[in-house]
């Protein structure tokens, strides 16, 4: 009998490995900005076509990267994030483990822009199924652009399974929000098929709450501030009074966007009495 192994083959291996990362454009999303806020940006963009199957592009004025980073960035496992296991404890960034680009190049036709403000050019480079197919020095704005085209164009299964433009789109606009709410000192706009959806200015948390769930909310909320020698929590919570509290919560820890039954359970409690069993506050919540 012959021996049955056989290595995978990278673009291969980068594509199942993808799968994890990158199920829906969301997933691209919400990678794309959180690298965006990694680099500094003040100011980022994000750009989307037919709900993201056809364009997704996240335009930042971060540090940019070198001709050399332009390329290694999308090599699994590359990250300027951290170095050593002890990194993992002491992590500052929202990404760590180098797969969010190689996913995409794997799985999308990738086009790259980015420039440091200490270099004279910046770096253009396109990348299809794992494989550069161009690359060459670009007149850009400091900062970085990367545009995702054609969502899994070499995987048809996989884009057949997306869902319609109204709820990948929901899902957008989701990633969009947690992300946007977490850093309200940047700011975000979302253009889907050339109309902006938001233009969030930078603010207050308050401000960026209002921003995005609407300008009702502002009368409604209740500033919330603890800090104690196991953590600081900041944010608003509905007021009782309302009629019918249908709010959505929604927490983060360490700029993180998490959901907690047992926290949010904790939250309910507090509220005990003082609203009606089936009905929901909505709540904004910060930990660090
Ligand atoms: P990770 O964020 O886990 O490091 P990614 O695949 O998302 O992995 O990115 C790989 C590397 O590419 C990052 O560590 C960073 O150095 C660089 N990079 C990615 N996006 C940007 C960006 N918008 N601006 C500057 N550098 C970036
Ligand atoms: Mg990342």
């Amino acid at each position: 009998m012959p021996d049955k192994i056989v290595l995978l083959p990278d673009n291969i291996a980068n594509q199942i490995a993808a799968g994890e990362v990158i199920q829906r454009p969301a997933s691209a999303v919400k990678e794309l900005l959180e690298n965006a806020v990694d680099a500094g940006a003040t100011e980022i963009k994000l750009i989307i076509t037919d709900a993201g199957k056809t364009l997704l592009q996240v335009v930042d004025n971060g540090s940019g990267m070198s001709e050399t980073d332009a390329r290694m960035c999308f090599e699994r496992h590359a990250t300027s994030k951290i170095k050593s296991i002890e990194d993992l404890f002491h992590i500052k960034t929202m990404g760590f483990r180098g797969e969010a680009l190689a996913s995409i190049a794997a799985v999308a036709q990738v086009e790259l822009k980015s420039k440091r403000a200490e270099d004279d050019a910046g770096t253009l480079l396109e990348i299809e199924n794992s494989t550069v197919m161009r690359q060459e020095p670009v007149a850009v704005p400091n900062g970085t652009s990367i545009a995702m085209k054609n969502l899994f164009f070499n995987i048809p299964a996989r884009r057949n399974f997306l869902k319609s433009n109204a709820a990948e789109m929901r899902h957008i606009v989701d990633e969009f929000t947690r992300v946007a709410m977490s850093f309200p000192h940047i700011l975000f706009t979302l253009t889907s098929n050339g109309q902006q959806l938001f233009h969030l200015e930078k603010g207050t948390l308050k401000q960026r709450v209002v921003q995005l769930l609407g300008n009702h909310y502002n009368a409604k909320m209740v500033t919330v501030k603890d800090d104690t020698d196991y953590m600081n929590i900041y944010g608003f919570t509905g007021k009782p009074k309302r009629p019918k509290n249908t709010g959505r919560p929604v927490l983060f820890v360490n700029n993180r966007f998490i959901k907690s039954p047992y926290l949010n359970h904790a939250v309910m409690n507090a509220y005990q009495e003082m609203i009606p069993s089936d009905s929901f506050p909505m709540y904004v919540l910060l930990s660090k």
